[in-house]
């Protein structure tokens, strides 16, 4: 194997730790305790996984975590009125809805109705203009945390050639601004994409996220790339314990790759770490205060 593998577990947990520093640095400063409010609705295991995981570590970090579980047939009216309320409560500096939600629920609504400044996932239609427009606004957390692992290894991506595979509003089209505010070349794939192969053997920075177990494989790669793998798939397996695999073929790709995020272990942690960031941050702009500077760099050292 050829590529260095981007540790996205130690980076995050690294990010976790300066974020707690400063969580505990604005208790003892101003009085303040960054507090995250997340609404699951309905049983989805993986959905659960989330969230828990979303409040343990934001309890770690020293902020306020609040939980929410709705029955899977609550009506719209129900999710629309909670979120109302913590959009009132002081408490609470960011809201998080744990997606998909079932069909009563519409999405978008959903969305709309959480005040921007708390809207820690960046999916606000305000917040989504600000990114596109250059504006300052909250940005969605699984496209930051690939931007910072990339910063990370390659420094100044100014010129870079990068592909994004995939245009969701919460992982493909966020990245793709995101890369061309560093000054990248950005190209953006997707299913009607033609000669995919060629358009991602062209970049240097090559992010999967199209959702489809190893579709990329190593000879889509350029040579010495970076690639980010942000799919996250379960297959079956043999044992029927089944396991995670990204959106790219990991072995033949970890071959031609300069470096490589691992699923689990690449993107995935980042993201919830990225969370942290965006409610310690919206708690900072609530209450007026300056912004903490420079979390991931205090974090590598
Ligand atoms: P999504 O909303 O389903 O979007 C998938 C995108 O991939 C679409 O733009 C689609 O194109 C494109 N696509 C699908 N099949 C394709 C193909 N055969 N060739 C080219 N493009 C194709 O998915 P998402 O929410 O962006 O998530 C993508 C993946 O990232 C999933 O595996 C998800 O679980 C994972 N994810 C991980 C994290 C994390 O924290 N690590 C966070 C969010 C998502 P069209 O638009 O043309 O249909």
């Amino acid at each position: 194997m050829k590529a260095e593998i981007i540790d996205g577990k130690q980076a995050a947990e690294r990010l976790r730790t300066e974020i707690g520093r400063q969580v505990v640095r604005l208790r003892e400063q101003h009085l303040l305790t960054p507090g995250l409010a997340v609404i699951l609705v309905g049983e989805d295991p993986a959905s659960q996984v989330y969230v828990r995981n979303k409040a343990r570590q934001a309890r770690e970090a020293s902020m306020a975590s609040f939980e929410y579980r709705l029955p899977y047939s609550v009506p719209q009216e129900k999710v629309l009125e909670l979120i109302d309320r913590l959009n009132e409560d002081p408490a609470v500096h960011g809201i998080l809805v744990q997606l998909p939600l079932p069909p009563q629920v519409d999405a978008d609504r959903v969305i709309n109705a959480i005040r921007p400044e708390k809207d820690i996932d960046g999916f606000h239609p305000l917040n989504a203009g600000a990114l596109a427009t250059g504006g300052d606004g909250m940005v969605p957390c699984t496209p930051l945390g690939c931007l910072m692992l990339l910063k990370h290894r390659l420094g100044d991506l100014a010129g870079l050639r990068a592909v994004v595979l995939g245009r969701s509003n919460i992982v493909g089209k966020p990245m793709a601004a995101l890369l061309l505010r560093e000054s990248c070349t950005v190209t953006i794939a997707h299913s009607k994409t033609r000669d995919l192969a060629d358009e991602c053997r062209r970049a240097d920075i090559l992010i999967a996220a199209v959702g489809r177990p190893r579709m990329v494989p190593g000879d889509w790669i350029k040579p010495g790339a970076t690639v980010i793998d942000v799919g996250i798939n379960r297959i079956d397996t043999p044992d029927g314990k089944g396991r995670l695999v990204g959106d790219v073929d990991f072995d033949s790709a970890a071959e031609v790759a300069g470096a490589i995020t691992p699923v689990p272990g690449g993107v995935g942690p980042m993201t919830i770490a990225c969370l942290l960031l965006n409610t310690l941050e919206a708690a900072c702009r609530q209450h007026g205060l300056p912004v903490p500077q420079g979390l991931m760099e205090a974090a590598w050292g």
